[in-house]
């Protein structure tokens, strides 16, 4: 989702965004606003999936416009994307843009968070949550509730406790502070 400003900031965005999309694929995040200056018909015209809640217009993640094939992740409206995605810069993307971090420590960051989501979602698949369409936090929860006469199992406790540490993780590397 994030902004590019400048011919070096884009060239280290584009591919750190390129190989994360953590904040498009329902990692980060499970919903985004719409903002003053979006507009609502013309992005659903687009394909966007579009809900609305209390006057507020606002789209599900994952989004139905992001894909990751290869491993490569893009916005099929890149040049036309919401107001939001194209304001936000996870901590990773400011750290490389005011040199407190170099793009190969931010790129090892991506791996790592993206590893654990890998695991998670091994784990989530084999407790039999299979809908890809609900964000990772929604997805976990769901294949942690118990259905009636479900015991608990050790599979359950560790996606329990790697869920944690992946928000952890997320808090500390990509999300700001609100
Ligand atoms: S979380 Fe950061 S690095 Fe990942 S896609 Fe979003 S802006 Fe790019
Ligand atoms: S519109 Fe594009 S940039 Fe925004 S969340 Fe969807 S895939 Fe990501």
């Amino acid at each position: 989702m994030n902004e590019v400003t400048t011919a070096d900031s884009s060239s280290h965005s584009a591919r750190l965004c390129a190989a994360c999309g953590m904040c498009c694929d329902g990692v980060l995040f499970h919903s985004v606003n719409l903002q003053k200056g979006d507009s609502p018909r013309h992005l659903a015209s687009l394909g966007m999936k579009l809900r609305r809640n209390k006057g507020v217009e606002f789209f599900l993640q994952p989004c139905s416009m992001h894909s990751d094939s290869h491993s490569s992740c893009t916005c099929a409206i890149y040049d036309q994307r919401p107001m939001r995605c194209r304001l936000f810069n996870c901590k990773q993307l400011l750290a490389v843009d005011s040199r407190v971090a170099t793009e190969a420590a931010a790129m090892e960051k991506i791996r790592d968070a993206r590893k654990r989501v890998a695991e998670i979602n091994e784990q989530i698949n084999q407790l039999g949550e299979s809908n890809l369409n609900r964000s990772l936090a929604h997805r976990v929860a769901h294949a942690l509730t118990l259905q009636k006469g479900e015991e608990r199992t050790p599979l359950h406790d560790r996606l329990d406790g790697a869920m944690i540490e992946l928000e952890e993780v997320l808090d500390k590397e990509f999300r700001l502070s609100s």
